[in-house]
């Protein structure tokens, strides 16, 4: 790879055509854009401003290896270790999930759900609104990068927000993220799956929430290299023969943790809004809502636990 000079037009125009190879060219350009913006704090109006702007030959090599690392379907997020996320920066690496725009959705259906002098951009959509009161206490459920909780301790200040996660390495990036947007979580290590910490069972929730493993094996021939060969397959992946194993053992779980009229929110596969909702009413649940996501998928399911 070469270009024909430092000048920044010329190196993004000709980074820009080495990743028309693998993306299209709108990617192409938005790609080398957050590059240059992110490493050299370079943007559009910069270039047209400044015509004879260059990159020195450190700041070319940096470029290059990113490129180079792109052109390998790794995903912008870990190249440039970061990404936002409800108007926050969360630090992600190898080892969570990128937060995605959809789970951003359900985060904001939450706030203003609960909060509506919340001052998220959206409203909520569901049809049964919640209690009036702030919650006291909420429960995310496999938080990887910590985005779903803290982004929650954010926007309903008051309350106090616990998250769970089975893996060490997220449960590091996930505390990490948490003090960098100055914002209190309660951290637990513990398998939902075989929940054993006394502190997690022993309390009581108004919320919980969860995006936990939802994809099929058998649905991975339809996904992106990018997500498959970078991202945790244990976020990922459930088995074809079980597939709603986490929601199962989520809402045995809400059935002795989730207060009297608590909430229960998760992301889910739409291909399963219709066992979703049946799962909810048969394990005791009630109001069940299911949301589009941007694409107008089922996406998001609200339900509320009974009052006895
Ligand atoms: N929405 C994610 C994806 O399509 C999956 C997230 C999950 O399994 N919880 O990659």
């Amino acid at each position: 790879m070469k270009t024909s000079s430092n000048l920044v037009r010329d190196c993004r125009r000709y980074y820009a055509s080495e990743l028309e190879k693998i993306y299209d060219s709108n990617e192409a350009n938005a790609l080398i854009m957050i590059l240059l913006e992110h490493y050299f704090n370079i943007d559009r109006v910069k270039i047209a401003m400044e015509p004879e702007l260059r990159l020195s030959e450190s700041e070319l090599l940096t470029l290059h290896f990113a490129v180079k690392e792109l052109l390998k379907n790794k995903p912008i997020q870990y190249i440039i270790g970061e990404t936002e996320f409800c108007g926050l920066r969360f630090m992600v690496e190898d080892g969570v999930l990128i937060p995605r725009p959809e789970t951003e959705e359900m985060v904001k259906n939450i706030a203003t759900c609960w909060d509506k002098a919340c001052l998220v951009p959206t409203g909520c959509n569901v049809k049964t609104m919640c209690t009036s009161s702030l919650p006291d206490s909420i429960l995310d459920i496999g938080t990887g990068s910590g985005c779903i909780a803290i982004s929650l301790a954010k926007l309903l200040k008051d309350s106090t927000v616990t998250a769970v996660d089975v893996s060490e390495k997220a449960l590091e990036i996930a505390k990490k993220n948490a003090e960098a947007n100055d914002v209190n979580v309660n951290f637990i290590k513990d398998d939902i799956l075989n929940p054993k910490n006394q502190e997690l069972i022993d309390s009581q929730y108004d919320i919980i929430v969860s995006n936990p493993p939802y994809v099929c094996e058998s649905e991975k021939n339809e996904m992106r290299a990018n997500v498959l060969d970078y991202e945790p397959s244990t976020a990922l992946f459930v088995p074809d023969n079980d597939p709603l194993i986490f929601y199962r053992k989520i809402l045995e779980f809400a059935q002795k943790t989730l207060k009297p009229a608590g909430e229960i929110w998760f992301e889910i596969n739409e291909k399963f809004g219709k066992e979703m909702k049946n799962l909810c009413f048969v394990m005791g649940f009630k109001n069940v809502e299911i949301l589009k996501d941007f694409r107008g998928k089922d996406r998001i399911l609200r339900a509320i636990r009974y009052n006895t």
